[in-house]
């Protein structure tokens, strides 16, 4: 008796080789090969006549081999080719020839004689009608065609060591013994899901050996269905069980947002106000907040983040912020200091940068510089064993900050202190917000008091991660931003167990950003506009072509670019930045361009996240059809955050003219959610988000753009099964448990 669960050893007929080649696949279970799903399926019901034209589309031809040939070239290359005639040929018939370059191995399966059927594009080249590197396959023995032929042929994912035959072959008889055996599938699908009466076990059979197209596609439908709906029976589950934990309220009376929000020398958006009454009613819950904040670039995340840290510290908590970047972390750092200051509230940054470059740094080196402890007035609450700190008073005037809960009088800085004794006073509360990269998350640091736990740019930042943070007793609230706008059926899978708040409206003092293409033979009218915009004392960032910073940068490449535009800019002054300039270096080349000592940035995409200098309205950026839209749209997000006009040129060569196309799409709109549609469009999902990151099993057979209105429902199923049953007690819901139980298993240790 067979049973799905069964492993492939205990299947007597299955030679050993093959079962070490699918478990290479990770296929070890009777069930594991049943679901490993076709990639396509092949018409082979009839084959169509031989081609005399060629055809863009690929077709499955059927003929028979009246002639081979190996040619050699260049030395050791090779070309074997197999000329095809069609059964019963006509004085119109054309062979076919099909080729293949240096495989070896194709040579020792063809022989004149056979039957053999292959699916490509033909092709012409010269006279001949030809194939290169069709799929192939040889018809053996009539017995065969049963399986192999006559009928609606699934072709699956291609495999090192097991040929399409020898899969299809296993994958049918196994269906067989199956059916024969009565084993059971169980159909997952609730009810309401299932369209007419498909099981799970009809629409297994039905994916490999459909009897008709629409039979394919029910099966196909089903099985997605399936797939999407555990998942969301995940998410649901993660849901659920964060609503039923109680944490703690982390809200203050907010006297300390509103000084803060009088402080602004602007009006919150609609938008910001909406999202900030969102968080605020989840700070002011018992159960955890775990929400996602989108909103595009520019769009003013920050000071909502601010409000509900301020909030939280009000309410006597922690506040962690963290940035995916130390360049961030200390932009981010600067700006709350900025405006925090003066309201009293104790802010701390702690970054892994020193200790990655240089170890960690003596506390002091001196008093005027940033990068030392500074304690205003009075004692010294980080001083813990050895700790150095200074007792210098600053000048700041004492504001009042009577609705403070802490005491007025001891602004603290800490920069750079890497220490133990550092560690000891972040736990120790002192500071109400601490500063960091994601790097936080793995430190000794703890906070004593964790209230909530903001994360800046979130596509860079996992669900693993995300659950450390989670996982706290008692749990902090967390929200975590990203600039990213993220189609809404990624939202659902990616981002399907947080809570969602959308700023949706940008403030209104912004200049407009215009954004052109321009060909490489335009570059001398480029650059005059360039000195032009420099000339009425506007800023600029040159984004020159190295698209990924974790690609080697050639450090050389880059001076020699930076010589270019220096040539290119004279008279004004242009500085470089790369990620391979050490962080305090590229810190201060940030800050002479902030300043404004200098015009021009020439940069790599370090930039990309949320750097923001309001004079610097001009943006080249180099070789921009190799960026990806999404990128492209957050480089230019850089600019367009003054009053001024902003202009984005986008540079690119005549030869890449086909990916230069898509660049027409940032030209028409300056919408990041029209954006990102359209990258997806181009590019899939996989570029957008790595699914690794998404912390949930891998889709088998469900594609999240083609099928996202059966995401939709299988998203509304799930919630509607927890909304009723939170705990899933009730006896119809058991099967469901197993489920989820299951996916989490392969989840977290997929992540972890
Ligand atoms: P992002 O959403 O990309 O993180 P930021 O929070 O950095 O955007 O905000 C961009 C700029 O806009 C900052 O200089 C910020 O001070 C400013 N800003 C934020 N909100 C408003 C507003 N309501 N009106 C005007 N300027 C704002
Ligand atoms: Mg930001």
């Amino acid at each position: 008796m067979i049973d799905v669960s069964e492993r492939l050893e205990e299947v007597n007929w299955i030679p050993r080789p093959k079962i070490l080649a699918l478990r290479r696949l990770g296929i070890e279970t009777v069930e594991d090969l049943l679901t490993h799903f076709p990639r396509r399926h092949e018409d082979r019901s009839e084959f169509p006549r031989f081609p005399r034209e060629e055809r863009d589309v690929p077709v499955c031809l059927c003929g028979e081999v009246i002639k081979t040939s190996l040619r050699r070239f260049g030395g050791w290359k090779k070309i074997f080719e197999a000329t095809l005639q069609e059964s019963h040929a006509n004085a119109l018939s054309e062979p076919l020839v099909c080729r293949w370059f240096n495989l070896h191995y194709v040579q020792k399966m063809i022989a004149t004689g056979q039957r053999i059927v292959v699916f490509g594009k033909p092709r012409l080249r010269g006279k001949r009608i030809c194939m290169d590197h069709p799929e192939f396959e040889v018809i053996e023995n009539d017995e065969e065609i049963s399986i192999h032929f006559r009928r609606i042929t699934p072709i699956y994912p291609a495999t090192e060591g097991l040929s399409q035959r020898v899969l299809r072959s296993m994958v049918y008889q196994l269906l067989n013994e199956i059916a024969a055996a009565s084993a059971r599938f169980e159909t997952l699908l609730p009810r309401g899901l299932i369209n007419g009466n498909v099981t799970r076990a009809a629409a297994i059979r039905a994916i490999h050996f459909p009897e008709s197209w629409e039979q394919r596609d029910s099966a196909h439908q089903h099985l997605v269905l399936s797939e999407f709906f555990a998942m969301q029976m995940l998410i649901a589950s993660r849901r659920a069980d964060a609503s039923v934990r109680t944490g703690q309220t982390h809200c203050g009376p907010g006297a300390l947002l509103e000084r803060f929000l009088k402080s602004l020398p602007f009006e919150l958006t609609g938008a910001q106000r909406k999202v900030i009454g969102e968080i605020r009613r989840d700070l002011a819950a018992a159960h955890p907040m775990n929400r996602l904040l989108q909103g595009d670039v520019g769009s003013g995340k920050t000071v909502v983040a601010i409000a509900a840290m301020l909030l939280a510290v009000e309410a006597g908590y922690q506040a962690g912020f963290m940035a995916p970047t130390q360049i961030l972390a200390e932009q981010h750092y600067d700006v709350l200091r900025r405006w925090l200051e003066p309201l009293g509230v104790r802010l701390a940054l702690r970054t892994a940068a020193r200790r990655e470059e240089s170890g960690p740094l003596p506390l002091f080196t001196d008093v005027e510089k940033p990068c030392f402890v500074r304690v205003r007035g009075g004692s010294a609450p980080v001083s813990g064993a050895g700790a150095v700190v200074s007792t210098a008073r600053t000048s700041h005037p004492q504001g009042d900050h009577e609705e403070s809960s802490s005491p007025p009088d001891a602004t603290t800085y800490m920069r750079d202190a890497y220490a133990p004794q550092s560690d000891a006073s972040i736990a120790s509360a002192t500071y109400q917000i601490i500063v960091g990269t994601h790097a936080l998350l793995y430190e000794s640091v703890s906070f004593s008091n964790l209230g909530l736990a903001v994360i800046d740019e979130q596509h860079k930042f996992g669900v693993a991660q995300r659950a450390r943070l989670t996982a706290r007793e008692p749990p902090p609230d967390v929200l975590v931003m990203t600039a990213t706008p993220i189609p809404r059926t990624l939202t659902m899978t990616i981002y399907g167990d947080l809570d969602v708040s959308i700023i949706d409206e940008m403030p209104r003092n912004r200049g407009k950003i215009i954004t052109a293409v321009r060909d490489e033979s335009k570059l001398g009218e480029v650059i005059t506009f360039l000195r032009g915009q420099l000339e009425r004392g506007r800023q600029l960032y040159v984004i020159y072509p190295l698209i990924d910073e974790s690609e080697k940068l050639d450090v050389k490449a880059a001076a020699a670019e930076y010589e270019v535009w220096r040539e290119r800019l004279h008279s004004f002054r242009c500085e470089l930045l790369h990620g391979r300039i050490p962080a305090p270096e590229k810190q201060e080349i940030m800050e002479r361009f902030r300043r404004g000592d200098t015009n021009a940035l020439i940069s790599t995409t370090v930039l990309e996240v949320g750097v923001d200098v309001p004079n610097a309205t001009v943006m080249l950026i180099e070789n921009a059809e190799r960026f990806g839209l999404a990128q492209l749209h957050q480089l230019r997000g850089r600019i367009g955050r003054g009053e001024h006009k902003s202009f984005c040129i986008l540079l690119t060569s005549v030869q890449a003219k086909e990916a230069s196309e898509k660049l027409a799409v940032l030209e028409k709109t300056g919408n990041g959610f029209e954006v990102a549609e359209a990258d997806w469009e181009l590019r899939g999902p996989g570029d957008l988000l790595g699914t690794a990151q998404s912390g949930l099993p891998a889709l088998k057979i469900g594609n999240l753009k083609t099928d996202a209105h059966l995401m939709q429902s299988a998203r509304a199923a799930a919630m509607s099964i927890f909304q009723a049953d939170p705990r899933l007690e009730s006896s119809e819901n058991q099967r469901f448990r197993r489920l989820i139980v299951e996916q989490h298993g392969r989840t977290f240790s997929n992540v972890s």
